[in-house]
């Protein structure tokens, strides 16, 4: 049987997430796209968009930080489309301040989307990828949850958790045919990396021996890496697509 596999990206049609379906799409797969709810009509114009270009993207809404919203997005997903072959959990959110500006409002907002989300949505794909005996699950960390970053102790925290989550559920699954890995991506230019104040991103790029962002598409090509049938031995890692920002 040669089925066509399906695949979940969660914050899909954001910066990196829309990259990642398209690189997904481009190997052969049956791409879902999860998008906020409050999003839909940005979604709707993005799926349109992808459609005038040959891509054929489903949407779903999901609040990935919350376990019930996941819970039924992928009740839905089943229903409609089939069960999720492949996982990518993408979706997040920075709120940035240092430690002792932060509120709890940022703290728990930060860990529920970037972590908790991890949680909330691979719960629910487990059992029919253990059934099926295939799966791929790939979390996007960062540098940050590596290295720790002044004014991100939220989302230092919740990356390097996804990095603890990812090597934990990578020994539970690995006998049933699913690997699980993550990927760290340096600074990328996307809508999240506009938002930094342009002297703040210089002096990032200063520090990145390539001297430049990567673009969305570089971060893709390694999670399609990771998503290929052909990559059956490799779980638990995690890899760094930081220019060589970062090195362990
Ligand atoms: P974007 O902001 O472009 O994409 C993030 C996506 O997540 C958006 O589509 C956003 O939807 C969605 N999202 C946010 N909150 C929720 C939620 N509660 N439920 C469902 N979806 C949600 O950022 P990037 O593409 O840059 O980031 C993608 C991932 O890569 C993130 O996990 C980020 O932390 C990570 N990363 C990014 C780096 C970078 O330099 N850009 C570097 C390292 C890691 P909406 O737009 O509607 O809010």
């Amino acid at each position: 049987m040669n089925q066509q596999k399906i695949a979940l990206v969660t914050g899909g049609t954001g910066g990196i997430g829309t990259a990642i379906c398209i690189a997904l799409a481009d190997q052969g797969r049956k791409v879902i796209a999860g998008y906020f709810p409050p999003e839909k009509e940005i979604a709707d114009a993005w799926q349109r968009k992808h459609r005038d270009n040959g891509y054929e993207f489903e949407i779903v809404a999901c609040d990935v930080s919350d376990f019930e919203s996941s819970q039924q997005m992928l009740h839905d997903v089943v229903e409609t489309i089939g069960s999720v072959d492949i996982l990518v959990n993408c979706a997040g959110i920075t709120r940035d301040k240092t430690l002792r500006r932060m509120t709890p409002q940022q703290w728990d907002s930060v860990l529920r989307t970037n972590l908790d989300s991890a949680f909330n949505v691979t719960r629910h794909v487990v059992d029919s990828m253990s059934e099926n005996g295939f799966g791929r699950i790939v979390n996007i960390s960062s540098v940050n949850g590596q290295k720790g970053q002044f004014g991100q102790a939220n989302y230092s925290a919740a990356k390097a958790g996804l990095h603890g989550f990812t090597k934990a559920v990578a020994q539970e699954l690995a006998a049933k045919g699913i690997t699980v890995n993550s990927v760290s991506p340096g600074y990328v230019k996307t809508e999240m990396t506009d938002a930094i104040p342009e002297e703040v991103r210089d002096s990032i790029i200063q520090q990145v021996p390539m001297g430049r962002m990567a673009s969305p598409a570089e971060i893709a090509y390694v999670v399609s890496f990771l998503t290929d049938d052909r990559n059956t031995y490799m779980t638990g890692a995690n890899l760094p697509v930081n220019g060589g920002m970062y090195m362990t």
